[in-house]
């Protein structure tokens, strides 16, 4: 009677797990999505002292968003231009992120330093070289709300009245702000900065097809008449970050935080650099308009970045040991207590490996790149492991006959728990799963922790399913114990709706 109060309590308990967890999944990316993250300085880079750039009267910076390292193959007048002064590697930082990527670049400091991991609009604009530049311009296609987070002297397109992440008549400032581009260009403004978005906007609509390369060839006479219009000022050619080859951006992948970029124009001799940082690159702007930058800035002087290449990864955010720790005592955890449960090897949580591999198999290695993790409902992720639920259910339910109600939650719950315990903890995350407004974005655990909590949730509400059917079961078979059962409980639960 105990064993079977219990199991009822397990079941409820079980179920209510399943319904409350994909609302704190969904607390979890608006947190990451929306929120800052606390300033650290968890990316060192190394330092050096040289010279660095001369100043030019005229600075002129061009960043095509969202261009990848191959997409610059596209675009003629780029590879002129390029091939004629210092060409870059440059490492974006982590997250690949526009507005964070752009703040980096404007103020010298690392996302970790600024805590700016989401693209949100700035207003008062954030402090930077800009803000130190009387007269510095910044024009943007569309999607203003970045430039105009950045502190130039004059920022447009001019957003709308009382929606700072909105631009005001886009339809008319298609058709205008190329013209605006190009008479800052030939302004005697000291800074101006041109931001080209058509690429990164194909990249979001159809990865890195052959529309993104279109997109690409369509910068290169924009790219050629900006040059054109003052090619004797000092001239940065950029982008903030590639796009997966589906489309999309965000993580910490290779591909999307080396890009291309150079610098062009008085002073600058033909050479190619190796790998180096964004913020290398607000150190080279910084000079070239004769300003000082954050001493708390990475940014090493031109002959420096020019000399010294950053490893391939150097530029990622170690991740704090001691939550690494812990992380890893939860999982040892997680594990001892499933291997004490499976003394029948069907009672091994089997369902959850296979979830999480059929995820990785269908929907490729989730990371802050790849677009299903944010998605409210998760629908593209749990119809590729609905079927597993099935067998954590079956599972369960023939456990409660052959073994104890300990050991089936143990086996089919304790390592999923553990794993996504250990996922919150690695990533900080455990403050804005219950609500903090901190954004908890690491490398890799970040993006695992949306899959991971649904698909523990889904478990949750299988195994629980299952514990209150065999409870069912068994009070049945008991009121006739000669018979056999005539009927069998619904065989498997569904997938909880997670909406
Ligand atoms: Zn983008």
């Amino acid at each position: 009677m105990r064993s079977k109060l219990a199991a009822i309590i397990a079941g409820v308990v079980l179920c209510a797990l399943a319904w409350m967890m994909p609302q704190v999944r969904r607390t979890l990316i608006r947190a990451i999505t929306t929120y800052e993250a606390a300033p650290a300085d968890t990316a060192p880079l190394p330092g050096g002292t040289g010279p660095g750039l001369p100043p030019a009267p005229r600075t002129r910076v061009i960043l095509v968003d969202g261009l990848t390292e191959a997409g610059t193959e596209q675009i003629a007048s780029w590879k002129i231009i390029c091939s004629q002064g210092a060409l870059l590697t440059i490492d974006v930082g982590f997250p690949t992120v526009s507005l964070p990527v752009e703040a980096a670049l404007w103020t010298g400091l690392t996302q970790q330093q600024t805590g700016i991991v989401a693209n949100h609009a700035f207003d008062p604009p954030i402090k930077g070289i800009p803000s130190q530049v009387p007269g510095s311009i910044a024009i943007a296609e569309n999607h203003g709300y970045i430039v105009r987070s950045l502190g130039f002297s004059r920022a447009e397109p001019a957003a709308e009245p009382g929606k700072p992440m909105k631009d005001a008549n886009e339809k008319p400032w298609e058709s205008q702000w190329f013209t605006l581009a190009i008479e800052a260009v030939k302004s005697t403004s000291p800074l101006v900065f041109i931001h080209i978005l058509r690429v990164d906007v194909a990249g979001h609509k159809s990865g890195l097809g052959s529309d993104y390369e279109k997109a690409a060839r369509a910068t290169d006479p924009l790219i050629d008449k900006l040059f054109q219009s003052d090619p004797s000022a000092r001239w940065f050619l950029l982008s903030d970050h590639g796009h997966i080859p589906t489309g999309g951006h965000g993580g910490q992948e290779r591909e999307v935080r080396h890009v291309q970029g150079c610098i062009h124009g008085p002073g600058i001799k033909k050479q190619k650099s190796g790998l180096v940082h964004i913020v290398d690159i607000a150190r080279a702007i910084a000079d070239s308009v004769g300003v000082t930058i954050d001493p708390a800035s990475h940014g090493r002087p031109f002959e420096v970045m020019m000399a010294t290449r950053l490893g391939e990864d150097q530029a990622v955010p170690a991740l704090p040991i001691a939550m690494g720790m812990i992380g890893i005592f939860i999982l040892v955890a997680g594990l001892g207590a499933a291997t004490w449960a499976v003394r029948r090897w069907w009672l091994a949580p089997f369902w959850f490996l296979l979830a999480c591999g059929l995820l990785i198999a269908v929907r490729g290695m989730p990371s802050l790149s790849t677009g299903f993790i944010y998605k409210p409902e998760g629908r593209d992720m749990w119809m590729v492991w609905a079927p597993t639920l099935l067998l954590a259910a079956t599972a369960a339910f023939f456990g409660m006959k052959k073994s104890t109600l300990g050991r089936v939650l143990a086996g089919q719950l304790a390592l999923p728990f553990a794993v996504l315990a250990a996922i919150l903890t690695i990533a900080g995350a455990w403050g804005a799963a219950f609500g903090a407004k901190v954004a908890p974005v690491v490398p890799h655990f970040t993006a695992w922790m949306s899959p991971i909590m649904l698909m523990v949730a889904h478990g949750a509400g299988a195994v629980g399913l299952a514990v209150l059917a065999s409870v069912a079961h068994q009070s049945f078979g008991r009121r006739a114990p000669p018979e056999p059962p005539r009927s069998e409980p619904a065989a498997a639960p569904p997938p909880p709706a997670s909406s």
